[in-house]
Order: structure tokens, then sequence, then C-alpha cells
């Protein structure tokens, strides 16, 4: 037996140390489809609530859409349930390529390959393009599948400061001696909300030569006038050479991810990305209803400017409320606390109230910066997002932290 007592002992440790930090993720569990209103079995064991979910990336309501449901079972219906297969061998039917190609034209790119999911896009892409003679230019705070991927290729790698473009302006000088350039960034940071400034960092790339991937996960369906993503909200759709992004999120909420942009690095993608080798492929009840996904988003903009409603009516009710937020125009609103034991108590307050929103604090964050992040839904009505603001005033009053900025907050609680 090589699981010894005192392996067993020393594992228990780890997990004690984590409970000791006051970082433990409990577990959650949800008994009903995902949407605006849930049921949330919480702690385990507990009486289910019904609680209005103000913390999923269901930015256009789509993960229980009847629409998508339906094209769902058509798929299963059609071409059944799985695969069996890795891409490149007998994994590929032709949903697959229905949907790269709907992918290609909604985001304006020339290619598209699809992934199990954009984890997997972000761990094949790199390898795939670049060699020990280029280097990889990151935004500090790009998204840990990110940072995996840049780990698995040998490329070098260099960062520059958020957002910073002097920063890399000095940084795509120091590197004018390399191969290729690739500068890499989240489209929309997931922790803040914040764009990336693509105008200012397409024309950076213009002047030194380099290319630019940009993670549109938490953009691709509404972001931009027609939902594009953030290419399309300042203007450089046919500046941005790879784009990556989710299925997984605003573009219907189930599983699987692609790459997309110029036709010579897809096809590098398709000879040379593990995940496309050796990882199964998208299920083809999800492909199926993926297509649909596209079709409504492309069909008109309905649901993408309803979130942009919804957005800004809970923006304007929760700075009213007297709560410290950052502002910004992306669904994704963090209501910053500074204190991780003060996001903690209070999204658990927040539970009890009916409304279901999760403290982040370090590792998540930065430690320092702990905040609830709130994300709006198009799913959401005008009296949950009023529930919501109530509540968030309710026990903001508690905390007696109504009308306080930073300083006063951490002032109060500490960082
Ligand atoms: C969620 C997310 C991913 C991972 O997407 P999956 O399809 O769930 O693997 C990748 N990048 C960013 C920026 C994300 O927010």
């Amino acid at each position: 037996m090589a699981y010894s007592a005192k392996a067993r002992g020393l594992f228990a440790e780890d997990i004690q140390a984590i409970r000791d930090k006051g970082i433990y993720k409990e577990k959650r569990f949800i008994c009903s489809p995902q949407g605006a209103e849930i049921e949330v079995e919480f702690p385990e064991g507990a009486p289910k609530a019904k609680v209005l979910n103000f913390c999923a990336n269901n930015y256009l309501g789509l993960s229980s859409h009847p629409d998508v449901v339906k094209a769902a079972h058509e798929g299963l219906d059609k071409r059944g349930y799985g695969m069996s297969s890795v891409r490149f061998i007998c994994g590929t039917q032709d949903i697959h390529r229905e949907l790269q190609n709907r992918v290609s034209e909604f985001l304006g790119m020339e290619d598209t390959l699809l992934f199990p999911s954009c984890m997997d896009a972000n761990s094949g892409v790199f390898e795939s393009i670049l060699g020990p003679e280029d280097v990889i230019l990151a935004d500090r705070l790009i998204h840990a599948s990110l940072i995996d991927g840049i780990k698995l290729c040998s490329a070098q790698y260099d960062t520059f400061k958020h957002m910073n473009m002097k920063h890399l302006k000095k940084k795509l000088e120091l590197h004018r001696d390399k191969r290729h350039v690739l500068v890499v960034t989240d489209g929309v940071f997931s922790m803040d909300g914040d764009l990336a400034p693509l105008d200012e960092m397409c024309a950076l790339c213009d002047e030194y030569g380099a290319m630019i991937l940009v993670d549109e996960s938490h953009a691709s369906g509404f972001i931009g006038r027609t939902g594009r993503g953030t290419h399309e909200h300042f203007n450089v759709i046919d500046k941005v050479d790879l784009i990556t992004t989710t299925f997984g999120k605003g573009l219907g909420g189930a599983s699987g991810g692609c790459v997309s942009g110029r036709k010579e690095l897809i096809e590098l993608c398709r000879q040379n990305a593990r995940p496309y080798l050796f990882s199964n492929s998208m299920a083809p009840p999800i492909v199926n209803a993926s297509i649909k996904v596209i079709d409504l988003v492309t069909s008109n903009t309905d649901l993408r400017d309803k979130l942009e409603w919804n957005t800004a009516y809970f923006r304007k009710g929760i700075e009213e409320a007297g709560l410290c937020v950052r502002p910004g125009k992306t669904p994704i609103v963090p209501v910053m606390l500074y204190n991780a034991k003060l996001a903690n108590d209070m999204s658990r307050d927040m539970y009890a109230e009916g409304i279901y929103v999760i403290g982040f604090f370090f590792p998540v964050v930065p430690s320092g910066a702990a905040r609830i992040r709130v994300q709006l839904s198009a799913a959401h009505t005008k009296e949950h997002i009023d529930k919501a603001v109530a509540a968030f005033k309710k026990i903001g009053e508690k905390y007696g932290i109504l009308g306080l900025d930073k300083k006063g907050i951490i002032e109060k609680y500490g960082m």
C-alpha cells in the first residue's frame, strides 16, 4: 500500500493550511439549469434555496436558452453523442467544419480551429507557431491559461505592465532583433472588466512588425457594436492576427474553444497543436448548439443590447447606493472591498439575501484588492437588478462601507 498513513497525514496538512489561510473553496451545488434564477444547495446538505445568480459568465443568457437546448437535441439526434476520437484521427464532422467557418466569419478572421476548450486552444497555439528565436510579450495580467500555454512553448518570454503602452513600446524596441514578436493580451480582463486598448496596441504592433494574439473569452458575443468582440469595439478587426475564445461563456456556456486568425497560423495549429492531436473533439450536440448560438448573435443585436442596458443600469444603481466600484463599461463589475475577509463575509450575507455572488481575493486577484465580482447577464430583468442593488445597499450599510472610498474602506478593515 503506497498511500501510507504518513503520506495521507502530509496531504491533510496541506488542506488544513488552505483552511487556516481562510481561502478554502467550499463546494456549492446548483440543482437547476443555469440561469438568472437558480436553485442552490449550500452549504452541502442544506435545504435548496432559490437565488439570483450574479456570478456566471452567462453574459447573453444562452446557457439554457430554448433555441440552444433544441439545437443541442438536434445535434444529438443527427450526429450522435460523442466522437470517441481526437480531431485529426476521426473526430471531425461536417458540423465541426461548419462551426469553424461560421466563427471565422463572425470574428472576421481567415480560418478557425476548434479545441475541446479555450484552455486547450491557449495550450496549443504558442508551441505550434513559435520557436526559440521568437519572443512573446504579454500583459502582466493575462489569463492563467495563456500563461500555462506560454510555459509549454520554447519561445522567449517577456512582459509589459498591465495595459501600459509606453512599457509595451519599450519592450518592442528591446526585442527588435527577434524573428517573430507576438504580443499577447486578454481583450477584456476577467477580474477588473477593463478593455485592452487594442487600437494603440495594434498601432504599436504595426510600427514594430509584431503580431498580436487576443484572448476574447470575456468579449465574444457582446463587446463591440455587433458583439464581435474587443477588436470590433476598437475598430481593428483586420489588424488582429490571432484570437482565442471560448464557447463556455457568452457563446452558449457549455464548452469548447478555438483559435481563429491568419490561415498559415491556423494551419500550423492543425499540424502541431498537442490538444488538437491528443485530446477528444468537441461533442456533436455542443457543436450543433454553438452553430445556433452564432445564428442568434448574428441575426440581431437584441441580446448584447439588453446586456449593455442591464450593465449601465446596475452600474448606476450600485454607484448611487454608495459602493466602491471600478469604473468601466463591461458586464464585469468589481465591487471593491480590498480586505479578503470582508469580501468573504459580505458575499455570504448577500447569499442570505438571495443574491449569489462570490468574494475574490488572493491568489485570484492581488492581495489587498479583494472584491465581489458581479457579472451581468442579458437574462437578468430590471427587477433582478433592483433586488441585487437593494441587497448590496443593505449589506454595505451593515458593514458601514457605504460612501467610503478605497482609503476609507482600508482604514476601517485593513487590506
Ligand atoms: C475562461 C477563460 C479561458 C478558458 O476557457 P475554457 O473554454 O473554459 O477552457 C481562457 N481564457 C480566458 C481569458 C478565460 O476567461
